[in-house]
């Protein structure tokens, strides 16, 4: 099953808002295996609305639209609507009754302009918002699904996954699908796709997508059966195949991040972790400390830029530091080791690398990043040699270092 993504507004086409709402929309349809095949966006204009949807409805079996159901004059997503599918607007009761109580609980009077928010296009269901006056619309006809949710993120976001994600997998699963993601870190995509090597593919009815990031590639497998259980076998023959060739890259399934896992690994052996971050500016902590309940296993973490800092706060000697600069596998390892010792914990990690675009020679260019880490056993330190953008450098600097981490605690060399 297909799908196309309309986001809707002057905003967002004048790129004065960025069109986060598709981005979170295609994810969750893929995460059921309803297949994005367009996403397009339009002005607020119900003439090009019109032009959008009626194309959409041609080539797609499922269309969701964001934005432009707000009360006011320039929401005219749903004059587009009643144009596209020739309806009325129907007055409904309930979804008045429910603003009314709402905007009553604090302490006001619907304003007047809100009512015509009451109004669907006939034979439409709607789909509560539970924090915002817009509800979502859907219409069902001729195989067609059209679903029109508001413009504002959390609203949408609450409606896909309350409402559209359950009912499009009823639809969806009818024919029995399986969805599977596979995260690997610290591997080319074109690597994995070598060392794969599968055309299980087409012999299964199994397809696996290679979704390439800054954090690493995540493997997508899209498995179709009689029913969900035959699937599921499929995507699992499948999953079995990558895990042999390719297991030790692969550090999780679906929602783990690198982090959730190194939390989980440092939770089971009752361990603690620190850090000491150069060019990442502490975003190794800030990383780490996005899981809920890191302050299980997470000490706490130096950002020390300058030499003195590194000197002053873990112990790094100024001899080495002139003999092999900041950016060496010696003082890598002297961060990892002070940053330990520092707060004794049982592994420290330290980053120290050329994030650029400045800084970078002919010995160390641009991208050169050394990971240190230290437990209570040994101290050492791995050379990365990342790329020329400095975001992504820092990217892949704290990914690289979570996956040394995770290797070393699962003893994968
Ligand atoms: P409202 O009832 O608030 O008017 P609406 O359904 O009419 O809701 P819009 O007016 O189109 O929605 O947008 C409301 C807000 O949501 C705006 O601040 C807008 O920038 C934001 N927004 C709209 N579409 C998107 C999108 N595709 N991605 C990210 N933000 C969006
Ligand atoms: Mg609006």
């Amino acid at each position: 099953m297909n799908a196309e993504i309309i986001t809707i507004g002057d905003e967002i086409i004048t790129g004065h808002t960025i069109d986060t709402n598709a981005a979170f929309i295609a994810k969750a349809l893929g995460s059921i295996g309803v297949e994005v095949t367009y996403r397009s966006s339009v002005g607020d204009s119900i003439e090009h609305m019109e032009e959008a949807f009626r194309l959409a409805l041609k080539r797609t079996k499922v269309v969701i639209t964001t934005g432009g159901l707000g009360p006011t004059d320039d929401d005219i997503t749903k004059k587009a609507i009643v144009k596209v599918f020739r309806r009325n607007l129907i007055f409904h009761e309930e979804v008045l009754k429910d603003l009314q109580e709402r905007f009553a609980k604090r302490g006001i009077k619907l304003p007047a302009i809100n009512q015509n928010q009451a109004l669907l296009p006939q034979g439409a269901t709607f789909l509560p918002n539970k924090s915002g006056s817009a509800v979502g619309i859907c219409l069902a006809e001729k195989g067609r699904v059209f679903i029109a949710l508001p413009g504002v993120p959390f609203e949408m976001e609450q409606i896909m996954i309350d409402e559209v994600i359950p009912y499009l997998e009823k639809i969806v699963t009818g024919k029995g699908t399986s969805v599977k993601l596979l995260r690997t870190t610290g591997i080319m995509e074109s690597k994995l796709a070598e060392l794969l090597a599968v055309d299980l593919r087409t012999e299964l009815g199994v397809r696996l997508a290679y979704l390439p990031s800054a954090r690493g590639v995540d493997l997508r497998i899209l498995a179709s059966g009689e029913n969900n259980e035959e699937a599921k076998q499929k995507s699992n023959t499948l999953v079995r195949h990558i895990e042999s060739k390719v297991g030790r890259y692969i550090y999780g399934q679906d929602t783990d991040t690198l982090e959730s896992v190194i939390g989980q690994l440092l939770i089971d052996n009752d361990q603690t972790l620190a850090v000491a971050e150069s060019c990442t500016g502490g975003e190794l902590g800030k990383t780490i400390t996005s899981v809920s309940g890191a302050s299980k296993y997470f000490i706490g973490g130096l950002i020390t830029y300058a030499d003195s800092a590194k000197i002053d706060l873990l112990s790094v000697s100024k001899s080495l530091l002139e003999k092999h600069g900041a950016v060496s596998q010696e003082c890598a390892k002297a961060m990892a080791d002070g940053c330990r010792k520092k707060f004794d914990s049982d592994y420290a990690l330290s980053i120290t690398g050329i994030a650029g675009p400045e800084g970078g020679s002919e010995e160390k260019p641009v991208g050169t990043t050394f990971i240190g880490l230290s437990s209570r056993n040994e101290t050492y330190a791995i050379q990365f040699n990342f790329g020329t953008l400095r975001e992504i450098n820092r990217t892949r600097a704290v990914s690289s270092a979570l996956e040394t981490l995770r290797r070393y605690i699962l003893d994968i060399r």
